[in-house]
């Protein structure tokens, strides 16, 4: 059974289908293929498993083995690609949301979207502002105030001049950490910091073609040195990761600030835009709601999903 004391627990680190990369608790590392009907499934897509699932597995020989059982998973970050659902990446604790203060400028707008998705998947949202250095950071209080009223975390750094980056690396022990935003805001370059020697490419995403990565779904989870159970996901999947199962409809409960007054419409279907009676503009008009953060929404259901319909 699962308690099993000749299994071995560890993470999945790549999934290649018949081949797993598999980093057992002790730090081994092995090949494992999966047995084709799991003992105690309880994921969809029997047999397989995605980078960040747990699993206990029995050894073959010093580096090959066979997972026996995948452990429930939370935190899931999927993709849709062809009406289908794919899971990418499992049991994430948290995603950073990365930002630059400027080069490229601050886009709240996009920070909004990478919220809702982290909301959507159910897992914990960090907002980290980087390249805090380009720029006087009191600009941003009364943005940072409005996330902050929200429940959220956000974080300023500089991955250039060392600043919270001991911070950063606190916030990702222990955890396994998924990575999101724009091209060219430093990702790489916090990790390498948070890390030395980590080696990441730095500037490597803007310089090549975004159209190609979209195709990439094999994430990687990087593990954390020193630390027997932090690591970050590399997953272009992830960094570019879109709204792609939300509805309409669903949005405004997916905001914090939205939601307590979804529902107080004169229309059932009020989708907030330019319904008479609407609760949610009221809240904005009375201040309840800040402006940006509407403007933010109605954006996005306008551009995004009503457009695409
Ligand atoms: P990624 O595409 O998000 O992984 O971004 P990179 O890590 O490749 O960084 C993109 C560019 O921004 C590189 O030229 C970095 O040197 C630069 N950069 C990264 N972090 C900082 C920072 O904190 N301050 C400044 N001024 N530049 C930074
Ligand atoms: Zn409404």
């Amino acid at each position: 059974d699962k308690e099993d004391p000749t299994l071995i627990s560890g993470r999945v680190i790549c999934a290649h289908g018949l081949s797993n990369s598999v980093l057992a608790d002790d730090g081994r590392r092995f090949d494992c293929a999966i047995r084709q009907v799991l003992k105690s499934i309880s994921i969809e897509g029997r047999g397989t498993v995605v980078a960040g699932d747990r699993v206990r597995f029995r050894a073959e020989s010093e580096n090959t083995g066979m997972i026996e059982f995948v452990a429930p998973r939370h935190g899931v970050i999927s993709r849709q690609s062809r009406g289908q659902q794919h899971i990418i990446a499992a049991n994430v604790d948290h995603l950073l949301i990365v930002t630059s203060a400027a080069e490229p400028s601050l886009k709240p707008a996009l920070v909004d979207r990478f919220l809702l998705t982290a909301q959507q998947c159910g897992v914990n949202p960090v907002i980290v502002i980087n390249k805090c250095d380009l720029i006087d950071c009191r600009k941003l209080q009364p943005l940072i105030g409005v996330y902050a009223s929200l429940g959220y975390r956000v974080l300023l750094t500089s991955a250039e001049r060392g600043i919270n980056i001991e911070y950063l690396r606190e916030l990702l022990r222990g955890k396994q950490t998924a990575l999101s935003g724009q091209s060219g805001v430093g990702k790489s370059s916090l990790l390498n910091a948070v890390q030395p020697g980590l080696g990441l490419a730095v500037a490597s995403v803007s310089q090549d073609n975004q159209k190609g990565r979209h195709t990439t779904t094999t994430s990687t989870l990087i593990p954390l040195q020193g630390d027997a159970t932090g690591a970050v996901f590399d997953t272009p999947g992830i960094r570019q990761f879109q709204l792609w199962d939300i509805t309409a409809e669903e949005v405004a409960g997916l905001m914090p600030d939205l939601r307590p007054h979804v529902g107080h419409c004169r229309y059932s279907n009020c989708l907030h835009l330019t319904e008479d009676d609407c609760a949610v503009k009221d809240a904005v008009a009375d201040g309840k709601i800040d402006p940006r953060r509407y403007d933010s929404y109605c954006h996005l259901l306008e551009d995004d999903l009503l457009l695409s319909r």
